[in-house]
């Protein structure tokens, strides 16, 4: 039997048959894998503890092939990560199992170490985060990532239509029926205007890496204007439903 070493964050873990946890992973080389750890709910357990969501691990895993299919069977763990944190609030647990939710509902197969990176680096940072605007700020950073990994966001340089570089002050218009940055003689039809200060925000994450990104300012009002359009632009793009943010706000 093979066995591989690798890192992973906990995306789900589900107690089976009551004494059993099926535990649902990312690595960035194996991608989104489900084990079932035997016996993690027994106290005395060597991983049972270990195996809480968000939790960052470093595995060895045996590897069984049933055809094409690889099972994989936990056979040591260590713990870098539990982000603490991230569970001293329900709205901060239900951000972060929504970030779990966008990688584990939508395939983006071949883009596993940009995935894992991408969740890591959200996690890292909604740990740190104290009050609405830096959790917001985490939320945009990975919508507006997770939706340019996935090409369906670019930054907003010029005109879909006329092709005219924006100047530093217009705002852009956010098409509904494209998604794509249109300028204000170009726009038809329902679309969501973007102030220059918003747009100037979006191009700026976009060039730098998540963990730099809490020293750049987004006003509170701002803030939930990107989110809420972002999460829309989500859900459109996906066609799923988000159980977590149903009761998120
Ligand atoms: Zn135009």
């Amino acid at each position: 039997m093979k066995s591989v070493k690798t890192h992973c964050i906990i995306l789900k873990s589900t107690v089976v048959r009551e004494i059993d946890k099926a535990v649902t992973m990312i690595s960035p080389d194996i991608g989104i894998f489900t084990v079932t750890a035997f016996g993690a709910c027994k106290s005395r357990n060597r991983f049972g503890g270990k195996l809480e969501p968000f939790s960052v691990l470093s595995a060895e895993l045996t590897v069984k092939m049933r055809g094409i299919e690889a099972e994989y069977q936990i056979k040591e763990l260590t713990l870098l990560d539990s982000f603490a944190n991230l569970t001293t609030s329900y709205e901060i647990v239900l951000t972060a199992q929504f970030f779990c939710e966008v990688l584990l509902k939508n395939n983006t197969a071949g883009e596993d170490r940009r995935m894992f990176s991408l969740l890591y680096h959200a996690l890292r940072a909604l740990n740190q985060c104290d009050g609405e605007e830096s959790k917001n700020a985490v939320v945009i950073n990975f919508l507006v990532r997770y939706l340019a990994f996935t090409g369906f966001f670019a930054p907003l340089i010029e005109c879909s239509s006329c092709g005219r570089a924006f100047n530093d002050n217009e705002p852009v218009f956010m098409q509904r029926s494209d998604h794509q940055p249109y300028c204000s003689d170009c726009v038809y039809g329902d679309s969501v205007p973007l102030e220059p200060e918003l747009r100037s925000y979006l191009n700026t994450i976009l060039k730098i890496r998540f963990a730099q990104t809490s020293e750049i300012p987004i006003n509170i009002n701002g803030g939930r204007k990107l989110k809420a359009y972002l999460i829309s632009l989500l859900k459109e793009l996906s066609g799923f439903r988000y159980k977590t943010l149903e009761s998120l706000h």
